[in-house]
């Protein structure tokens, strides 16, 4: 027999799968990914990615594609590895 406090805590923590702050977030990501975000916007992204699917997803792939521009910028051979990484997220939207 489970009592219900086992239940609960045995449930793992589910994800949004809906942002309803997404221009915020995604303004963060911006931030971030440029190297622009001051220590508190990172923790406030940080505190929301931990919670929100759409706003880790939109991280990573905006990570990816800073990479990959970086890369090109360098005239560097962009990795295959890492542009499957982003058609994988893209696709994954
Ligand atoms: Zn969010």
């Amino acid at each position: 027999m489970i009592s219900e406090a086992e239940k609960v805590q045995g449930t793992p923590q589910q994800k949004k799968t809906h942002c309803e702050h997404e221009g915020e977030c995604m303004k963060l990501v911006q931030l971030i990914v440029d190297g622009q975000a001051t220590e508190e916007q990172m923790a406030q992204f940080k505190n929301n990615m931990a919670k929100c699917l759409p706003c880790e997803n939109g991280y990573e792939l905006e990570k990816c594609i800073k990479d990959a521009m970086q890369l090109r910028i360098e005239k560097k051979c962009v990795p295959t590895s890492l542009i499957d990484c982003i058609k994988k997220k893209i696709s994954g939207l």
